[in-house]
């Protein structure tokens, strides 16, 4: 490998961070934490494992995603109720928070709405941290499970993918043809989900997830949000997904209303500013 004189000094360049999130509009915790002293639950689903399942979020409500009976993760996708082309965008999310997200991280929409569909509120896991191995929890950085990759790497056809399992969920609740649901279908927030990469090769990988029966990660809508949580096949994917190996177990969705007047001022963020103009 032929490498410049230089080499050394051009890869001790310090970093900067691509999005100093100092500049970001701040949620206020402290609101949100009040307002939800005040919550009363007015619905929930049950995922069961191997499945997915949706359930409405009104905006100014909250969304507590919890793991009952054993350890397993979940793929989050999060839709605009009124209009399903403003969805979860897991890149942009990953650029302005990092690899993983946790109490304070917002969840941004996709272009051209770009603003936070959602705020994490609390997290159980947020004692986790990064460990040794670089991995943390509730990723997005991971897409989904898939069978189209599973097709590719095993030459196998496997059906409860969480790519499909949202798929169907998503079909259920609009009442679309699954080809047309599939469309919608977007990179996930891995919800419980372990992960990072290889320090020495970059390559994408998994651990059992340090999630425990009765861990939830609860979000903020901060608009009317249509949510679909897939109970991954990987289960608390320590081995393998896209198969029916793994032990799995159902996920819990609650949504609760706060009481009238505790949320104040605040208001729907509106959707991106940019003049959409492009130049021309
Ligand atoms: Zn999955």
């Amino acid at each position: 490998m032929n490498q410049p004189q230089d080499a050394a000094t051009r890869r001790a360049v310090k970093p900067v961070i691509c999005y100093p999130p100092e500049t970001l509009p701040e949620p206020d915790l402290s609101l949100y934490a009040a307002a939800r002293e005040t919550a009363e639950k007015i619905d929930e689903v049950l995922v069961a494992p191997r499945e997915a399942a949706s359930i409405k979020v009104p905006a100014g409500h909250f969304l507590k995603m919890s793991s009952v009976e054993g350890s397993q993760v979940g793929d989050l996708n999060l839709f605009n109720l009124h209009d399903l082309s403003e969805r979860f965008y897991s890149g942009k999310t990953r650029a302005l928070h990092g690899t993983h997200v946790t109490t304070g991280d917002r969840l941004w929409s996709s272009f051209p709405t770009l603003r936070p569909m959602a705020t994490v509120t609390t997290d159980t896991l947020d004692w986790y941290g990064i460990d040794e191995f670089g991995g943390s929890v509730h990723d997005v950085i991971g897409t989904r499970c898939d069978p189209y990759t599973g097709k590719v790497l095993s030459g196998t056809d496997y059906h409860h993918c969480c790519h499909s399992n949202l798929t169907r969920a998503l079909a259920d609740a609009r009442e679309l043809p699954l080809e047309e649901a599939e469309r919608h279908v977007h990179d996930v927030l891995n919800v419980f989900m372990c992960t990072g990469f290889t320090r020495d090769t970059g390559q994408y990988f998994m651990k059992a997830s340090p999630v425990r029966p009765g861990d939830y990660l609860e979000l903020f809508a901060e608009i009317d949000l249509l949510a679909v949580l897939s109970a991954c096949p990987g289960g608390d994917c320590s081995s393998e997904h896209t198969s029916d190996v793994a032990a799995c177990h159902p996920l819990l969705m609650e949504v609760f209303r706060p009481g009238d007047g505790t949320l104040g001022n605040w208001s729907q963020p509106a959707v991106n500013g940019y003049d959409r103009s492009h130049g021309r």
